[in-house]
């Protein structure tokens, strides 16, 4: 299909997992995708798979300068805020330095390329940024997820406020709650659950039997509500979270 045939995309965080998935997704619709991380190797992989259709570049979305120069050269008309890490603990285990890390990874990141990419989509008379929360948080609380739940909770009203303030001017932010997706950070989480149990399959079957239908997302499930909120067909929706969690919170 060309669903997405005349925009400009940027992704955050599209070397592997949900936004590696959904870079894809949006190339195959006919976007034109700037795919970013910090990983550049993973992001040579990318273009390759891509057969050189998809644009990469090393953006750091804890680095202001990174993601200005890379917001110019972009101009995106779907800006994809995908970057997040996952921290494991309760109140009582996170440092002050471990929140202060998510929050600018998880939260300020948005806040700086969103910054850097709004005023050209005022200009251009559009846009739709697509924000990466979850439905741990932002929906449910999950068990040791205490930093992680915080900022994607924080995500949502980022999320609903920049929508409300650009509702008339053609601007739509909407963010994504999804339950667990298979990725590699995910499986770094199994492994280590894992060992902590002594037992991988007990941490498997403990990630797998919170979703109610007994299996966790492919990230390319994610990716076609990427595809949907990046185009056209989702033109009357803003400032809402998107839930897609195998019935986890929906019971
Ligand atoms: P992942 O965690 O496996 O990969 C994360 C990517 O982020 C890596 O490619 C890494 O290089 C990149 N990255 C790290 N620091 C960066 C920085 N400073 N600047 C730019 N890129 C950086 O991928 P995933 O599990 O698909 O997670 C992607 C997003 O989806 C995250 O925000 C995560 O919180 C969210 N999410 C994931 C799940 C899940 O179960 N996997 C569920 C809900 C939400």
């Amino acid at each position: 299909g060309q669903r997405l045939a005349d925009k400009r995309v940027l992704v955050t965080a599209a070397a592997q997992g949900i936004g590696r998935a959904s870079a894809l997704a949006m190339a195959r619709e006919g976007a034109t995708v700037f795919a970013t991380d910090v990983n550049t190797d993973l992001l040579e992989t990318l273009k390759n798979e891509s057969d050189g259709a998809i644009e990469i570049a090393k953006l750091d979305v804890r680095d202001d300068a990174s993601v200005k120069s890379h917001v110019e050269r972009a101009r995106p008309d779907v800006l994809f805020n995908c970057a997040g890490f996952v921290h494991h603990g309760t109140i009582l285990d996170a440092t002050d330095d471990e929140i202060d890390f998510a929050m600018d990874l998880n939260l300020r990141s948005m806040v700086r390329t969103i910054r850097a990419a709004l005023p050209g989509m005022l200009v251009r008379g559009g846009g739709s940024i697509i924000n990466m929360s979850s439905a741990v948080g932002s929906v449910i609380g999950a068990p040791n997820r205490f930093v992680y739940g915080t900022t994607k909770a924080a995500v949502v009203g980022l999320t609903k406020s920049v929508a409300v303030d650009y509702v008339t001017q053609g601007i739509r932010c909407n963010c994504i709650c999804p339950g667990t997706v298979e990725s590699p950070s995910w499986h770094d989480r199994v492994k280590a659950l894992g060992e902590k149990l002594g037992s991988y399959d007990e941490a498997l079957q403990q990630f797998v039997s919170r979703q109610p239908m007994g299996r966790v997302a492919a990230p390319e499930e994610i990716a076609a509500l990427v595809v949907y909120l990046a185009s056209d067909e989702s033109a009357f929706t803003t400032g809402h979270t998107h839930i897609i969690d195998g019935g986890w919170s929906g019971q």
